[in-house]
């Protein structure tokens, strides 16, 4: 498979170099440039194999060039070996045509373990072939360094340093950064705000003598194959409830649009998806998108659902490359009004594009904390405020005549806060976990300053 980036102005890319590239030369996101498509009788067979096995059947037409048959195989079955729920994404009932699909079951109990365990044992074999060594640096507000640290440790030939906010994560994503006692990872704890750590990194790529010092690489949620890798839950879960015969709707809690846009992978690769609807909490930017064709940002206001908390959506580039027609000239330049002016208008035929497929909602604080209320009363189940943002959207987009199937994208005991002041209940840790709270931390405090980091990432490298 071939990539192509969503500006038109970078070198085309196999599978290999897209994934260890990450952000394409001219500041666009790689998508492949044709996407696979399966047949209706090789969609319906998915549900004969494990998950393992769909994973390879969706995956292996966007990493052919790349890896040997068994070799992928293998990748496949060590990434999802250390899940603790032997169907990895288990579908359940909460309503009628209602259905949750749980992909909180991996190691740091929430959905991003599905593509980040995936890309530490792809880095791994590739980096093995080539004997290059590499130091992965993250920024997080959470979720996303935890999955990197997770996924990598322990793993030859890379260094996994993780920048976060001193003070401003959750004890539980704090703890599952600073437990892991292998050698190879570093959390960093910047005295500064998320998007300070955000800047920095962003500063440290274009620092090229630093970059080529410590090999510098990158995954964050615009790498492609994160986004792959979850291209393979939707397709498991439709055919679950009768896909192809059946079409199935999805409603996902969206952030920065990756996992939704996985969605709308699977979709054109065959998957008989109606619609996909984006949930968003009160930072709501996409849903005025969709509603309005108005792309404008305003300022972030800190929610219960923290891992959606953003001002700039950036995956939604890769929807609206397809929505332009693959006009990479157009997209360049609505990114720099972007820039410019803090928003854009989509053009008229790309919103109605775009409207075909998809639909939004956006659910305010107190709504939030009501459906993990309600849910618990209806249905028994404990939800994590992300996935109650996803269920409160999609009973207002409910078709009694399709299953409606929402993405719980963490586990509850991720964010015990919000749901205790719901419920009154303090979700427990998993049993597999159940002794985070006793492990010994290990934590390397560093100024807000881009020098002093650099200095850390140095000193820190096993080399
Ligand atoms: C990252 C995250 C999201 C948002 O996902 P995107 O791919 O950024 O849209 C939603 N819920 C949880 C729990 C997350 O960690």
């Amino acid at each position: 498979m071939r990539y192509v980036s969503t500006r038109g102005n970078s070198p085309v890319l196999n599978f290999q170099e897209t994934m260890l590239t990450g952000l394409a030369p001219d500041g666009g996101l790689y998508v492949p440039e044709t996407v696979p498509t399966l047949t209706p009788d090789q969609i319906a067979r998915l549900h004969l194999g494990s998950y393992e096995d769909a994973a390879f059947t969706v995956m292996w037409p966007f990493v052919g060039d790349t890896f040997e048959e068994d070799e992928f195989r293998e990748i496949i079955a060590n990434a999802y070996d250390g899940f603790g729920h032997v169907s990895r994404a288990p579908l359940k009932q909460i309503d009628d045509g209602q259905w949750l699909l749980e992909l909180f079951h991996g190691p740091t109990l929430a959905f991003k373990d599905f593509a980040m365990q995936l890309i530490g044992q792809m880095f791994q074999t590739v980096l093995a072939r080539t004997g290059r060594r590499i130091t992965i640096v993250g920024a997080t507000s959470g979720d996303t360094g935890s999955a990197a640290i997770e996924a990598f440790r322990g793993l030859d030939n890379v260094d996994v340093c993780i920048l976060y906010p001193h003070g401003r994560v959750s004890e539980v994503q704090r703890r599952q950064m600073s437990t892991p006692t292998e050698a190879n990872v570093h959390a960093l704890a910047v005295d500064g705000t998320f998007d300070d750590c955000q800047r920095h990194l962003k500063d440290m790529f274009a620092d090229i003598p630093f970059r080529d010092e410590v090999g510098l690489a990158a995954v964050n949620s615009i790498n492609w194959a994160r986004v792959m890798a979850q291209i393979v839950y939707y397709f498991t879960s439709a055919v679950a409830l009768g896909a192809p015969e059946r079409r199935v709707n999805f409603c996902v809690p969206t952030g920065n649009f990756g996992d939704i846009y996985a969605g709308e992978i699977a979709r054109r690769m065959g998957l008989p998806i109606d619609r996909l609807v984006v949930a968003t909490n009160q930072n709501d930017i996409l849903d005025r998108a969709l509603r309005t064709g108005e792309y404008r940002t305003g300022t972030v206001h800190p929610s219960i659902s923290p891992s959606m908390d953003i001002q700039v959506s950036s995956n939604f580039e890769r929807l609206l490359f397809d929505a332009y027609d693959r006009d990479g000239n157009a997209v360049a330049q609505i990114m720099q009004e972007l820039r410019g002016e803090g928003g854009f208008t989509i053009s008229q035929g790309a919103h109605q594009a775009i409207l075909e497929h998809f639909a939004s909602g956006a659910v305010s604080e107190d709504e939030t904390s009501a459906r993990i209320t309600a849910t618990l009363e209806e249905s028994a189940e404990l939800v994590c405020p992300h996935t109650a943002v996803g269920l409160e959207v999609a009973r207002d987009h409910h078709d009694i005549a399709l299953p409606t199937i929402t993405l719980a994208t963490a586990h509850p005991a991720k964010f015990p806060d919000a749901v205790e002041a719901a419920t009154g209940i303090r979700p427990p840790l998993p049993n597999r976990m159940a002794d985070l709270y006793d492990r010994s931390e290990r934590v390397t405090r560093v100024e807000n300053d881009l020098a002093a980091i650099e200095d850390l990432i140095r000193e820190k490298r096993t080399k």
